[in-house]
């Protein structure tokens, strides 16, 4: 009887060990009925592939150590210029990632300014009073060189003659010769005289 008892008693703490050590054994792994979820180690940036593995939140198993992620190639453009315009010549520009460095749309052209910086000007051709003259100015910063007009110069009578001396247009209605107004005014004044006598006549101022 009292060896009865000993052995039951072994029994009983055996058992009760082993209801002890069952959670145990679940957590183990071999009796865990996982659930993945997917955890990210190193997330992906728009150059550079990201890092993720799986996790059983219920025991702690991982699997699919080291699954790439891919890389996102949403970049981040910003314009870096390789060379500036200048007044007369493009420049050359291309776009960089601010995020991973990665390069495109390289030699694309920056249109050149148009601001020259012109000098006084050279004259090429003297204006006359026929013919407009050339100023030629030259851009100190790229040499182009671009023409403009000169005005015309008034015609000129020194001699007296009528004529200008430079071309031989009749200057008869020019500042220097007998104007058109002029010869009305005299002609108008001359009748005026007329018409004055006339007057003087009815009046008999000229009976008296
Ligand atoms: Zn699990
Ligand atoms: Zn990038
Ligand atoms: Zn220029
Ligand atoms: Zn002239």
């Amino acid at each position: 009887m009292k060896h009865t008892k000993r052995i039951l008693s072994v029994l009983l703490a055996a058992m009760m060990l082993l209801v002890c050590l069952v959670p145990a054994f679940a957590e183990d792994g071999a009796a865990c009925n996982h659930t993945w979820i997917w955890t990210i180690d190193t997330e992906p940036t728009c150059g550079e592939a990201g890092v993720q593995h799986q996790y059983c939140p219920a025991c702690g198993s991982t699997q699919n150590e080291g699954t790439e992620i891919p890389a996102t190639n949403e970049h981040t453009w910003e314009w870096t210029v390789d060379a500036a315009a200048t007044c007369g010549r493009e420049g050359r520009q291309h776009e960089t990632c601010t995020v991973c460095g990665k390069t495109r749309s390289q030699g694309t052209k920056i249109a050149a300014t148009g601001n020259h910086s012109w000098n006084g000007g050279e004259v090429s051709r003297q204006p006359t009073c026929a013919q407009v003259g050339i100023m030629v100015y030259t851009c100190a910063v790229c040499g182009n060189q671009e023409a403009r007009d000169i005005d015309k110069v008034a015609h000129a009578d020194n001699d007296g003659n009528g004529q200008c001396d430079s071309c031989g247009i009749s200057m008869a209605t020019g500042n220097t010769g007998v104007s058109l107004k002029s010869i009305f005014d005299r002609v108008g004044n001359f009748f005026w005289q007329i018409w004055l006598r006339i007057q003087k006549l009815f009046t008999g101022e000229y009976f008296k």
